[in-house]
């Protein structure tokens, strides 16, 4: 008799993010598989002394992912309940397919609960909807990063498409990705915003546009470019804000 194992939401960071059941989990789990990631305030609700850091490091992401899916396959033949702690949504570029179909051909039951994802934390501390009426009627959640298998120029193609745009994993080559388009046609004017550590103390915003992209302290953070009309007043109001502090400097 195999256990379950449960793909659970870390969410953006901040612990009372957590959903209920993610707590229950939390406190219920036999062990606990987390990203290297997930911070000790979230960490310090795992009951059992069972819990096992599996962060992956870049580069080898096909070997550190079969390695996690043995983990989980043998943690599920030895205890009851086996909880795979993800950052934000487990099913939003968290690798949670790899998982589930390894888990599933091997005859484990797999369950999964949601989680905050950084866009949505994102779109909270900004106080901006992703759908302000009037200037945003849909949403692209996209990621530059490419993984095997994938076209590269799949996500420029939704990050044109839509009116607002969550680029993930990305603001490390904020540069290169602006550049990239631009060169398909994105307008220079687009307003950008980055935030970085949404949800958590260390939360910071800049905004600027696609032509000129804005600058954080925080690097090493996990950060988001979001992108679309939707940030045009809250980029009016920076650049004001800055022209007032120079004045009076
Ligand atoms: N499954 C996660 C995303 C994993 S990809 C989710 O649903 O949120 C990791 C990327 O998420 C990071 O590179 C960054 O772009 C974004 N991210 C995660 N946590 C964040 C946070 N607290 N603030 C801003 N961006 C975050």
């Amino acid at each position: 008799m195999s256990g379950i194992v449960h793909l659970v939401g870390a969410g953006p960071g901040a612990p009372d993010l957590l959903t209920v059941r993610a707590v229950r989990l939390l406190g219920e789990a036999d062990v606990v598989f987390h990203d290297a990631l997930v911070g000790p305030g979230i960490i310090s609700l795992i009951k059992t002394k069972n819990r096992i850091a599996v962060g992956k490091r870049s580069g080898r992401f096909a070997t550190a992912q079969a390695f996690i899916n043995k983990q989980l396959l043998d943690a599920a033949k030895q205890h009851r309940i086996v909880v795979r702690l993800k950052g934000g949504d487990p099913m939003l570029f968290g690798r949670a397919h790899e998982e589930i179909e390894f888990l599933v051909k091997h005859g484990i039951e797999v369950r999964v609960v949601p989680g905050v994802t950084a866009a949505l934390a994102a779109s909270a501390d900004l106080g901006i909807s992703l759908t302000r009426r009037g200037e945003a009627r849909s949403v692209a959640f996209v990621t530059p990063r490419v993984g095997e298998g994938t076209r590269e120029s799949s996500w420029i193609r939704a990050a044109l498409a839509a009116d607002t745009v969550a680029i993930y994993m990305g603001a490390g080559e904020g540069d290169a990705i602006a550049a990239a388009l631009l060169a398909a046609g994105k307008d220079a004017a687009t307003p950008v915003a980055i935030v970085a550590s949404a949800s958590t103390q260390e939360m910071e915003v800049s905004y600027g546009t696609l032509g000129r992209l804005p600058r954080w302290t925080s690097r090493g953070a996990p950060a988001l470019i979001l992108l679309g009309e939707v940030y045009a007043d809250a980029l009016a109001a920076a650049l004001r804000r800055l022209r007032k502090a120079s004045q009076s400097a």
